[in-house]
């Protein structure tokens, strides 16, 4: 397993993967580490939590400098991540004893109430592109319920992967409450299998999805999926352009557009269709890409050349099909995996910009009609993850946001972003299950029902 700076095309680290019997032995000794685990009262676990935020806080450069290495994204970013993974471990330190309490149900019995009880070692799967966070919102809610966890990340971070088993020891959780394995993906199906595996959350493509969703069903174990995206964002004919186009370009180039909840296609109405194209293409052309660590720099390299080759493929397939370029849209020179801020116009279906998630600063531009156009055709996806309404109308935006869009999220007159306190997830090929808040804690619960004569 090789760990390879996309910005130098340096290999940085050689990593073994374990054998068979390695990732047994760690299973074996991560279910031990389960059953004390779980008798721990929350204040104590809460106290392991704080020491887990402090640490990240007091390394948030160095862990910073790792994600940049491996995956490219800007340190600024890479920094912003590491916070985030903090304030999740702060919050379920603070909150996991209050999600989790008893709650009681009237019934004729003399007593009656839900326990919500932890089930065991829980598998992660995790991509490469907040390859921090990613791992911190499963880990924080699943070490404080009292589950345990192993983690599979993407085979391009090996080097976070480890750094977060090692932070989580020295934090002072006990030996063998979280692991990492050094696994490829042909492996994950073994794993899963393995009877001492409870449960398996993946986050990444629909694909690995599909395939880790059918070795958890034939197992008879419970998964939660959080896959691609590919979110809508509506500008409404009482929209403030100038504020909507700005939000749109920051979320469109983000982490260099490899993000889930990016909003990758821009559905304008006729009346303000050509101001919020002009403002957004102008953004989109100020941003510069170059070297990660360097301050000024907006977007990094993508994360590997193959994916960013996928992406100009994606790109040239829609622009043979019909579609026209107003910006970008070519490789630049050099061995770094860069890719232009890129817009695309007169895109329709049956062009890959239209049906596909475009993973990287990729945006799609729509000329609509009317609020119904808008609403059909932010909905013509097989993704719903997130999407964004900008209006004047507080009240228009809410109606769109609860019955118009076909999202796990919407942001009015904002982008969407994950937050600690509010679940995140998505529906139709956008995975099933929540993170995040009251309800993403007890995705790995045992949802006890106790009832007293
Ligand atoms: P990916 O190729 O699906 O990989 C994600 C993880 O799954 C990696 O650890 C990968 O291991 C593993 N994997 C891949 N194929 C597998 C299989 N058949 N069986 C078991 N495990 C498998 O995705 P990615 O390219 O790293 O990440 C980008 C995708 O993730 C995008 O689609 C993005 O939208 C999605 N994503 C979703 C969210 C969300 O919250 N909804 C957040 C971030 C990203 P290897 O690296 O060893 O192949």
């Amino acid at each position: 397993m090789q760990s390879i700076n996309p910005f130098t095309g340096q290999i940085i680290g050689e990593y073994r993967e374990y054998s068979s019997a390695e990732v047994e032995q760690i299973i074996l000794k991560v279910d031990r580490a389960f059953h004390s685990w779980k008798q721990r009262s929350f204040r104590q676990r809460a106290v392991c939590m704080k020491n887990l935020q402090a640490k990240l806080i007091e390394r948030k450069e160095e862990l910073a400098g790792i994600i940049v290495s491996e995956m490219g994204k800007v340190k600024r970013e890479a920094i912003g991540e590491i916070e985030k993974c903090a304030l999740v471990c702060a919050f379920y330190a603070e909150n996991a004893e209050s999600f989790l309490k008893n709650e009681p149900i009237k019934t004729e019995a003399t007593e009656s109430y839900i326990s919500w009880q932890p089930i065991g070692t829980v598998l992660a799967v995790m991509p490469w592109n907040f390859p921090f966070w990613q791992v911190f919102r499963f880990l924080a809610p699943a070490l404080m319920a009292g589950n345990t966890g192993v983690l599979k990340h993407a085979s391009n971070v090996p080097g976070c992967a480890l750094a977060i088993e090692q932070l989580v020891r020295e934090a002072g959780f006990p030996e063998n409450v979280f692991r990492t394995l050094l696994i490829n993906s042909s492996q994950v199906k073994t794993v899963i299998e393995n009877p001492l595996i409870k449960a398996v959350t993946l986050t990444g493509s629909t694909p690995a999805g599909r395939s880790v969703a059918s070795a958890a069903g034939f197992a008879l174990k419970k998964s939660v999926l959080e896959l691609g995206g590919s979110d809508p964002y509506l500008i409404l004919d009482d929209a403030n352009i100038a504020t909507a186009a700005r939000l749109c370009v920051t979320s469109r180039l983000l982490n260099a557009g490899q993000s889930c909840i990016g909003a990758k296609r821009f559905i304008a109405v006729n009346k303000v269709y050509d101001q919020f194209k002009a403002e957004f293409v102008r953004l989109m052309s100020e941003a510069k890409f170059g070297d990660p660590l360097d301050g000024q720099t907006h977007i990094g390299p993508l994360a590997r050349t193959d994916l960013r080759d996928e992406l100009h493929q994606q790109v040239l397939k829609s622009v043979e099909l019909g579609a026209r370029i107003l910006l970008g849209g070519f490789i630049p020179e050099g061995e770094a995996p860069f890719y232009p801020p890129t817009v695309l116009e007169n895109v329709v279906q049956g062009m890959p910009a239209y049906h596909e998630e475009l993973f990287g600063p990729v945006a799609v531009l729509f000329r609509v009609k009317s609020e119904e156009e808008a609403i059909r055709i932010a909905n013509d996806t097989v993704f719903g993850l997130g999407a964004g309404v900008f209006t004047s109308d507080i009240e228009r935006g809410k109606r769109l946001a609860e019955k118009g869009l076909e999202a796990g999220c919407v942001f009015v007159n904002d982008f969407v972003k994950s937050d600690p306190r509010l679940p995140f997830g998505g529906i139709k090929e956008s995975g099933f299950g929540r993170e995040l808040s009251a309800i993403g804690i007890r995705e790995f619960m045992n949802v006890k029902t106790v009832v007293v004569k």
